[in-house]
């Protein structure tokens, strides 16, 4: 496995270690990470260790090298992986998935974004216009996503803070004709507020400082971020960003996509619109509720489309239903401040979605007839928010964390339990290996009635009387529940909705179809945050479980962006938490590969005098076993009830290369 590549780097796969030890694995991820070889493999999956540098090993030549390639050919990639999945794609019509797992700063996004870059350059040779622009649109579309859902962090200065499941299309050839995105939990509240030291997303700091003159003053916007509540506190932080130059390259971007004029306008109307709120007060004049900065109205009556005692009305009233009456009902200054961060982080999250859609609108499948082309194959990369355990857990984190349980939960069913059943039916001799099955904590948070996110959408129901802190008692959880309650009805007023669906602005009122509902009409109970989030869940681990998957695990090196600095133990505690070790040992002792005999006898048959052109052996796993302990291979394998099982993939390149040489 992988021999080409000499020892003092380490072991290229982590099964190699002489013992599996935690010591043995971390001296050896150490090693690697020192000489510069940050990616390692167990078995089929790829440990990524974040280099922190510029490395050379992305460029053409490199693809070159890893193109059609089988895995253990080649030292570890990512590129591999990516071709390993491409390959399962093509040859054998599987649906695939990469899953890009590990915590903020580790490098998912990059690494997908390589993933990303490596099939469109080892797809479509022949150069077809139409395969050529949907590759182009896929690539672009990373841009305009990462300037409205990224944002700099403590942990990194480009964190998404958005989960990402993006899925290629393929024709029979193997071309890309398209794709769809699907988006997760955008972190909103960050629109409007941020920890010190971290920014809210690069949009608003690319329109502020990158605008043209002539922009920004129809939107009545200085160029100062400082001059705006919401973006304040990051306005003034120096980073390495280049906001200015990025927001032409997202602007040319979203043109190409095919984002028209208008609704360029409308994204930059609304970015400017969430600016202004920020800067709104609200006071009290005996028992009216009034806004302190009037002409702030005026400029965002003018930027939503919609007349000023319009927007003016949804602020500070709240029309609501009583039996057939329907009544104003004025909010205390509190509550209408409450209404105007809901408002911002609205917009913002609606047009994040709408974005999304728009590019999916884009890249989407057309034209394609399965009857005459063949089955539309489809492999997925999910780039999906790490653990995340901070000084202050809120509701966001209890989400995030939720979800990578829930991936874990995946990755144990298809990497180590399936495998380690799958030896049980087929009746190999096995000894079973321990691992922390994390389904309780699963059934903990989703369980029907009893999990927490039930409890917490039975809190949210009763009206009134329940607070974060009854909440709590029923939890006893380490989480600060402060704001869960809040977050997970996530309310928006009714009359915002109806505010912004009757804008003259088209772009803007296609944004917010629910503004249709007259108040009477609004009953039914909107989904609550977790339920919605929990939904999406379950149908993202559907749709991956369905999948053939391949898997990226990548660890975060140190806490200060070095490249130099191995902490040893920040990384020991990734590798518990990823199951690493186990992973190892279920592979170890494991086999790399298995057949059904009959698929296997129908591959390599000619390479044998006692099978080739047929055999007269009782079955067909006799004719394999014999086959097999002709080439010399009996020690490698194992014989189930229906498969035969290959323990390296030495064996499995000797068996291709000399059907290879038959055919
Ligand atoms: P994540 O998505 O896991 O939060 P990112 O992919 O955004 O992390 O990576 C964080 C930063 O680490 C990047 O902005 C980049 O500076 C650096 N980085 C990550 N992967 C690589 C890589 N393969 N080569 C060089 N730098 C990298
Ligand atoms: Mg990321």
């Amino acid at each position: 496995m992988a021999e080409h590549e000499s020892l003092e780097f380490g072991k290229a796969d982590f099964v190699l270690l002489d013992n599996v030890s935690l010591e043995e694995f971390m001296a050896n991820l150490k090693l690697r990470f020192e000489k510069g070889r940050i990616y390692t493999y167990i078995g089929e999956v790829v440990v990524s260790v974040n280099p922190y540098r510029a490395m050379n090993i992305y460029g053409r030549d490199t693809i070159e090298q890893y193109k059609g390639r089988e895995l253990y050919e080649r030292p570890p990639h990512l590129f591999a992986i990516a071709d390993a999945a491409y390959k399962a794609m093509k040859r054998r019509n599987k649906d695939t998935c990469i899953v890009i797992s590990g915590e903020s700063g580790a490098g998912k996004t990059e690494a997908s974004k390589y993933i990303m870059q490596y099939i469109a350059a080892i797809t479509n040779p022949g150069q077809r216009a139409e395969v050529e622009r949907v590759k182009n649109m896929l690539l672009k579309s990373n841009c305009v996503l990462e300037a409205f859902g990224n944002a700099k962090t403590n942990r990194n200065d480009n964190s998404s803070r958005f989960g990402k499941y993006m899925d290629i299309n393929f024709d029979f050839k193997g071309d890309p004709i398209g794709g769809h995105i699907n988006n997760y939990l955008l972190e909103k509240s960050r629109v409007i507020f941020q920890q010190e030291g971290e920014r809210s997303f690069h949009s608003f700091y690319q329109m502020v400082k990158g605008g043209p003159e002539s922009l920004l003053r129809s939107l009545h916007v200085s160029k100062d971020p400082t001059a705006f509540n919401y973006i304040k506190v990051g306005g003034h932080i120096k980073s390495s960003i280049d906001d200015g130059a990025d927001f032409k390259a997202v602007a040319d971007a979203m043109k190409v996509i095919g984002f028209t004029a208008d609704e360029l306008q409308t994204v930059y109307k609304v970015l400017a619109t969430i600016l202004h709120l920020g800067n709104l007060t609200f006071g009290v004049d005996g028992d009216t509720t009034l806004i302190e900065n009037s002409k702030v109205v005026a400029v965002i009556g003018d930027l939503l489309a919609t007349k000023e005692e319009n927007v003016e009305k949804a602020l500070l009233y709240r029309t609501v239903a009583t039996g057939r009456d329907v009544i104003d009902k004025q909010h205390t200054a509190q509550e209408a401040s409450y209404g105007r961060d809901a408002l911002a982080k609205a917009m913002y999250e609606r047009m994040f979605c709408w974005i999304v859609g728009r590019i999916n609108d884009v890249i989407e499948v057309k034209n394609y007839d399965a009857k005459v082309h063949g089955k539309n194959t489809v492999i997925g990369v999910l780039d999906i928010y790490g653990f995340e355990i901070f000084q202050n857990n809120s509701f966001e984190q209890f989400c995030i964390n939720y979800c990578n349980e829930k991936l874990q939960q995946l990755f144990i069913q298809l990497v180590l339990r399936q495998e380690q059943e799958e030896y049980q039916r087929e009746g190999i001799p096995w000894k079973h290996i321990d691992f922390f099955n994390n389904q309780i904590i699963v059934d903990l948070v989703e369980l029907q009635h009893k999990g927490i996110f039930s409890v917490l959408d039975e809190a949210c129901m009763n009206v009134g009387k329940v607070t974060d802190k009854v909440f709590l008692q029923g939890l006893n959880s380490k989480y600060s529940v402060v704001g869960f309650i809040d977050k997970n009805k996530d309310t928006l007023f009714q009359d915002f909705k109806r505010l912004l669906y009757n804008s003259s602005n088209p772009v803007l009122k296609v944004m917010w179809p629910e503004g249709k509902l007259r108040i009477t009409e609004v009953t039914k109970r909107p989904l609550t945050a977790a339920t919605l989030f929990k939904n999406s869940m379950i149908a993202l681990v559907e749709n991956l479980a369905c999948k053939e998957p391949y898997y990226v695990r990548c660890i975060k090196p140190n806490d200060v962006k070095s490249p130099l600095l191995f902490e040893h133990e920040r990384c020991r505690h990734q590798v518990e938490y990823l199951g690493l070790l186990e992973n190892v040992r279920v592979r170890r002792a494991g086999f790399a590969n298995r057949q059904e005999y009959p698929r296997f006898l129908q591959r390599y048959k000619m390479i044998s005098e006692f099978t080739w052109p047929n055999h007269d052996l009782p079955s067909e796993k006799e004719a394999v076993k014999k086959l097999l302990q002709g080439c010399g291979f009996e020690q490698d394998v194992a014989y189930g009830k229906t498969k035969v099982f290959i323990r390296t993939p030495r064996t499995l390149f000797c068996l291709e290369e000399q059907r290879t040489e038959m055919v």
